[in-house]
């Protein structure tokens, strides 16, 4: 299963720097060859790395650390810099300390100095002046910088399943891809969201996203809240569910957009597709009908557990991803790939 983790907390400190060398030249007949302890080497950044293929923080550590500069050595020798620690993390990811963003890592490839290495120390050779030929003085290494930092990545799925919970959207992402969240009849069923890739005949894959908890009055904090409509915010367009067994399914619709544009205003007029689930059981196919009165928007009966009619809805989810697509390079931007 790929789900998300979508918070990490990192303590990162960089690699402290190398002490300065200590040491006096000298050899047979130039005994007082004069200093000639070389500086240390500054310690290694540990720096944060957007990159493609990470599709979440999954794999990032809580902690890291930089490596140390090398000591400075006798011979003018200056000690090696420390290696960077490079932190790969998924395009996306939005760095926060003391909940103020730092950085946004949106392009792949771009790199944030998370912790900077402590400057080397100087060594003996460095005091040498006309008034001190012989300095003993030399200065250790610093330590590197410490910093607690948040991680935060935003969904990026394409698509989002929003619905109340048990309107059967684990069941739906388990039937159209190979995703294979928990199912059960009791409501938070999935306490991460889930990702499910739908992948077609020509090779394009289309992420969807199981968005779970979202329930009324969410955009108050109520439940899990907020954690869950912050991943609703990247998906490109929206998949209503709705339990077409309930009576009166259009309210589910109304409370669902209502949350949504509590949260963010305009949130609930993306690109989007009402699916009717359950449509096996009996009371929906007299329900279908009276949804349909009510409301504008597009609507797809199914059912998750019985597969019925679901090749329309992989359909339309295709007709919705190509103009996503277009939309993105009309505007010279590229569309997120999965
Ligand atoms: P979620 O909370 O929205 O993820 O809902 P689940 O996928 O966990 O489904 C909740 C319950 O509804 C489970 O008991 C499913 O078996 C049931 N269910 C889901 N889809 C259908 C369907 O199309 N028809 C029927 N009859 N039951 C369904």
């Amino acid at each position: 299963t790929r789900y998300f983790v979508d918070h990490r907390k990192v303590r990162v400190v960089g690699g402290q720097g190398g002490g300065g060398g200590h040491s006096f030249y000298s050899e047979p007949r130039k005994i007082f060859g004069g200093p000639d302890g070389g500086n240390g080497g500054d310690g290694g950044h540990v720096i944060l790395k957007a990159d493609q293929q990470m599709k979440s923080l999954a794999s990032v550590l809580p902690f890291y650390q930089g490596f140390r500069g090398e000591r400075g050595g006798s011979k003018n020798c200056y000690g090696a810099n420390g290696a960077y620690v490079y932190v790969k993390v998924p395009v996306g990811t939005l760095v926060k300390e003391d909940g103020k963003v730092v950085a946004d890592l949106t392009q792949h490839g771009e790199e944030y100095v998370a912790a900077y290495g402590g400057a080397g120390g100087k060594g003996n050779r460095f005091f040498l002046s006309n008034e001190n030929r012989a300095p003993t003085l030399f200065t250790p290494g610093e330590p590197g910088q410490e910093r607690v930092l948040h991680l935060e990545l935003k969904t990026t799925a394409h698509a989002g399943l929003v619905g109340f919970p048990n309107a059967g959207k684990s069941s739906l992402l388990r039937a159209i891809s190979r995703a294979k969240p928990a199912v059960a009849a009791y409501p938070f069923t999935t306490l991460n969201p889930h990702v499910g890739i739908v992948h077609y005949q020509d090779y394009e894959q289309v992420a969807v996203a199981d968005i779970p908890g979202l329930i009324k009055g969410a955009h108050q904090n109520r439940g899990l809240g907020m954690a869950f409509l912050r991943h609703i915010e990247r998906c490109r367009f929206l998949l209503y569910v709705v339990d077409l067994s309930v009576s009166q399914p259009w309210i589910q619709l109304q409370d669902l957009k209502y949350e949504l544009e509590q949260y963010k205003k305009g949130l609930s007029e993306r690109p989007c597709v009402v699916i009717g689930n359950k449509i096996d059981v009996a009371q929906s196919r007299i329900n279908l009908p009276l949804l349909k009165e009510q409301i504008d928007d597009r609507v797809i009966a199914l059912s998750a557990l019985t597969g019925d009619n679901l090749e329309e809805l992989l359909l339309h989810l295709r007709e919705l991803y190509d103009a996503y697509v277009k939309t993105e390079q009309s505007r010279g931007q590229s569309p997120i790939k999965w």
